[in-house]
Protein backbone atom coordinates (compact mmCIF):
# COMPACT_ATOMS: atom_id res chain seq x y z
CA UNK A 1 0.00 0.00 0.00
CA UNK A 2 1.24 3.59 -0.80
CA UNK A 3 -0.79 6.09 0.86
CA UNK A 4 -1.36 9.91 1.13
CA UNK A 5 -3.33 11.46 4.37
CA UNK A 6 -3.81 15.03 3.37
CA UNK A 7 -5.91 17.57 5.69
CA UNK A 8 -6.08 20.97 7.06
CA UNK A 9 -4.26 21.49 10.41
CA UNK A 10 -5.59 20.13 13.68
CA UNK A 11 -7.65 17.55 11.68
CA UNK A 12 -5.95 14.20 13.31
CA UNK A 13 -3.59 13.50 10.16
CA UNK A 14 -0.59 12.68 12.40
CA UNK A 15 -2.34 10.17 14.78
CA UNK A 16 -4.29 8.17 12.21
CA UNK A 17 -1.37 7.88 9.92
CA UNK A 18 0.15 5.86 12.73
CA UNK A 19 -2.94 3.76 13.07
CA UNK A 20 -3.61 3.54 9.17
CA UNK A 21 0.12 2.48 8.62
CA UNK A 22 0.41 -0.26 11.48
CA UNK A 23 -3.12 -1.49 10.68
CA UNK A 24 -1.75 -2.20 6.77
CA UNK A 25 1.84 -2.70 8.30
CA UNK A 26 3.62 0.03 6.21
CA UNK A 27 5.96 3.21 7.68
CA UNK A 28 3.75 6.32 8.33
CA UNK A 29 6.61 9.28 7.07
CA UNK A 30 5.68 12.52 8.57
CA UNK A 31 7.74 15.21 7.30
CA UNK A 32 6.71 17.36 10.29
CA UNK A 33 7.92 14.73 12.48
CA UNK A 34 11.02 14.80 10.76
CA UNK A 35 11.55 18.42 10.63
CA UNK A 36 10.69 18.44 14.41
CA UNK A 37 13.46 15.97 15.04
CA UNK A 38 15.64 18.01 13.25
CA UNK A 39 14.86 21.30 15.25
CA UNK A 40 15.05 19.58 19.23
CA UNK A 41 18.51 17.36 18.03
CA UNK A 42 19.59 21.19 16.59
CA UNK A 43 20.73 19.98 13.22
CA UNK A 44 21.96 22.35 10.65
CA UNK A 45 18.60 21.29 8.96
CA UNK A 46 16.39 21.92 11.73
CA UNK A 47 18.45 25.39 12.56
CA UNK A 48 17.15 26.28 8.66
CA UNK A 49 13.60 25.22 9.16
CA UNK A 50 13.03 26.44 12.88
CA UNK A 51 11.91 29.97 12.46
CA UNK A 52 9.54 29.02 9.34
CA UNK A 53 8.08 26.18 11.21
CA UNK A 54 7.28 28.52 14.20
CA UNK A 55 5.81 30.67 12.36
CA UNK A 56 3.67 28.33 10.42
CA UNK A 57 5.17 28.95 7.14
CA UNK A 58 6.27 26.04 4.95
CA UNK A 59 9.51 24.91 4.63
CA UNK A 60 10.90 25.23 0.92
CA UNK A 61 10.29 22.59 -1.42
CA UNK A 62 13.85 21.88 -2.72
CA UNK A 63 14.41 21.04 1.38
CA UNK A 64 10.97 19.25 1.42
CA UNK A 65 11.30 17.05 -1.81
CA UNK A 66 15.06 15.92 -0.73
CA UNK A 67 14.25 14.51 2.51
CA UNK A 68 10.76 12.82 1.45
CA UNK A 69 13.06 11.81 -1.96
CA UNK A 70 15.92 10.10 0.32
CA UNK A 71 13.02 9.06 2.84
CA UNK A 72 11.43 7.01 0.48
CA UNK A 73 14.94 5.03 -0.61
CA UNK A 74 15.61 3.70 3.12
CA UNK A 75 14.65 -0.45 3.01
CA UNK A 76 11.63 -0.23 5.19
CA UNK A 77 9.44 1.81 2.64
CA UNK A 78 9.99 -0.66 -0.05
CA UNK A 79 6.74 -2.72 1.15
CA UNK A 80 4.91 0.58 0.69
CA UNK A 81 4.42 3.47 3.04
CA UNK A 82 1.74 6.27 4.06
CA UNK A 83 3.02 10.08 3.54
CA UNK A 84 1.42 12.37 6.14
CA UNK A 85 1.53 15.79 5.58
CA UNK A 86 3.69 15.73 2.22
CA UNK A 87 2.93 17.06 -0.36
CA UNK A 88 1.67 20.56 0.74
CA UNK A 89 2.68 22.20 -2.80
CA UNK A 90 1.81 22.11 -6.29
CA UNK A 91 5.96 22.12 -6.58
CA UNK A 92 5.74 18.79 -4.03
CA UNK A 93 3.41 16.75 -5.93
CA UNK A 94 5.26 17.61 -9.61
CA UNK A 95 8.62 16.16 -7.87
CA UNK A 96 6.54 13.01 -5.77
CA UNK A 97 5.41 12.13 -9.27
CA UNK A 98 8.89 12.11 -11.10
CA UNK A 99 10.01 9.93 -8.06
CA UNK A 100 7.00 7.68 -8.02
CA UNK A 101 7.37 7.66 -11.64
CA UNK A 102 11.27 6.62 -11.91
CA UNK A 103 10.34 3.71 -9.54
CA UNK A 104 7.38 2.60 -10.82
CA UNK A 105 5.38 2.76 -7.59
CA UNK A 106 2.13 4.42 -7.99
CA UNK A 107 -0.22 6.03 -5.15
CA UNK A 108 -2.68 3.44 -4.31
CA UNK A 109 -5.12 6.10 -2.58
CA UNK A 110 -4.98 9.46 -0.90
CA UNK A 111 -6.97 9.64 2.10
CA UNK A 112 -8.77 13.25 2.75
CA UNK A 113 -9.88 14.12 5.74
CA UNK A 114 -12.41 16.58 6.03
CA UNK A 115 -13.72 19.11 9.12
CA UNK A 116 -14.98 22.39 9.79
CA UNK A 117 -12.30 24.82 9.99
CA UNK A 118 -13.62 26.53 13.43
CA UNK A 119 -14.10 22.81 15.26
CA UNK A 120 -10.12 22.64 14.19
CA UNK A 121 -8.92 25.75 15.70
CA UNK A 122 -10.87 24.88 18.48
CA UNK A 123 -8.34 21.43 18.35
CA UNK A 124 -5.40 23.01 17.96
CA UNK A 125 -5.84 25.91 20.71
CA UNK A 126 -6.32 23.05 23.00
CA UNK A 127 -3.65 20.93 21.67
CA UNK A 128 -1.26 23.81 22.32
CA UNK A 129 -2.43 24.25 25.53
CA UNK A 130 -1.29 20.03 26.29
CA UNK A 131 1.68 20.01 24.17
CA UNK A 132 3.18 23.52 24.32
CA UNK A 133 4.13 23.27 20.61
CA UNK A 134 5.58 26.27 19.00
CA UNK A 135 3.76 26.21 16.30
CA UNK A 136 0.08 26.43 18.06
CA UNK A 137 -0.58 29.94 19.16
CA UNK A 138 -3.99 31.94 18.13
CA UNK A 139 -1.78 33.59 15.48
CA UNK A 140 0.39 30.66 13.52
CA UNK A 141 -2.88 28.58 13.95
CA UNK A 142 -4.49 31.21 11.47
CA UNK A 143 -1.73 31.80 9.62
CA UNK A 144 -0.93 27.70 9.24
CA UNK A 145 -4.79 27.80 8.05
CA UNK A 146 -4.91 30.48 5.75
CA UNK A 147 -1.90 28.70 3.88
CA UNK A 148 -3.61 25.54 4.03
CA UNK A 149 -6.63 26.82 2.12
CA UNK A 150 -3.96 28.73 -0.52
CA UNK A 151 -1.28 26.18 -1.25
CA UNK A 152 -2.62 22.56 -0.45
CA UNK A 153 -6.44 22.72 -0.72
CA UNK A 154 -6.24 23.32 -4.58
CA UNK A 155 -4.05 20.09 -4.48
CA UNK A 156 -6.88 18.05 -3.24
CA UNK A 157 -8.85 18.22 -6.63
CA UNK A 158 -5.51 17.16 -8.48
CA UNK A 159 -5.80 13.63 -6.75
CA UNK A 160 -9.83 13.68 -7.33
CA UNK A 161 -9.44 13.94 -11.08
CA UNK A 162 -7.03 10.88 -11.15
CA UNK A 163 -9.83 8.93 -9.22
CA UNK A 164 -7.56 8.58 -6.06
CA UNK A 165 -9.00 10.66 -3.73
CA UNK A 166 -10.95 9.10 -0.41
CA UNK A 167 -12.74 11.47 1.61
CA UNK A 168 -13.55 10.78 5.20
CA UNK A 169 -15.26 12.34 7.65
CA UNK A 170 -12.55 13.57 10.13
CA UNK A 171 -14.89 14.52 13.35
CA UNK A 172 -15.71 11.47 15.70
CA UNK A 173 -13.54 9.52 17.94
CA UNK A 174 -9.89 8.37 16.80
CA UNK A 175 -10.91 4.84 16.34
CA UNK A 176 -14.34 6.37 14.15
CA UNK A 177 -12.20 7.90 12.01
CA UNK A 178 -9.96 5.13 11.72
CA UNK A 179 -12.77 2.38 10.99
CA UNK A 180 -13.78 4.79 8.46
CA UNK A 181 -10.51 5.03 6.56
CA UNK A 182 -9.87 1.13 6.49
CA UNK A 183 -13.58 0.80 5.50
CA UNK A 184 -13.21 3.39 2.54
CA UNK A 185 -9.27 1.91 1.49
CA UNK A 186 -10.58 -1.89 1.97
CA UNK A 187 -13.76 -1.06 -0.56
CA UNK A 188 -11.42 0.28 -3.17
CA UNK A 189 -9.37 -3.00 -3.18
P1 LIG B 1 2.86 18.96 10.54
O1 LIG B 1 3.27 18.21 11.76
O2 LIG B 1 2.61 18.06 9.37
O3 LIG B 1 1.71 19.90 10.79
O4 LIG B 1 4.10 19.88 10.12
C1 LIG B 1 4.61 20.85 11.00
C2 LIG B 1 5.33 21.94 10.22
O5 LIG B 1 6.42 21.38 9.48
C3 LIG B 1 4.49 22.65 9.18
O6 LIG B 1 3.71 23.67 9.74
C4 LIG B 1 5.56 23.17 8.24
O7 LIG B 1 6.24 24.28 8.79
C5 LIG B 1 6.55 22.02 8.22
N1 LIG B 1 6.19 21.05 7.17
C6 LIG B 1 5.78 19.74 7.34
N2 LIG B 1 5.55 19.15 6.17
C7 LIG B 1 5.81 20.08 5.21
C8 LIG B 1 5.72 20.08 3.80
N3 LIG B 1 5.31 18.99 3.11
N4 LIG B 1 6.07 21.22 3.14
C9 LIG B 1 6.49 22.30 3.82
N5 LIG B 1 6.56 22.38 5.14
C10 LIG B 1 6.22 21.28 5.85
Amino acid sequence: MRLLIMGPPGVGKGTQAVGIAAHYGIPAISTGDIFRANVKNRTPLGQEVSRIMAEGGYVPDEITNQIVADRLKESDAARGWLLDGYPRTAGQVTALDEVLDQSAQPIDAVISLVADTEILVDRLLKRAELEGRADDNADTIRNRMAIYNEATDPLLATYRDRGLLVEVDGIGSIDEVAARITAALDARR
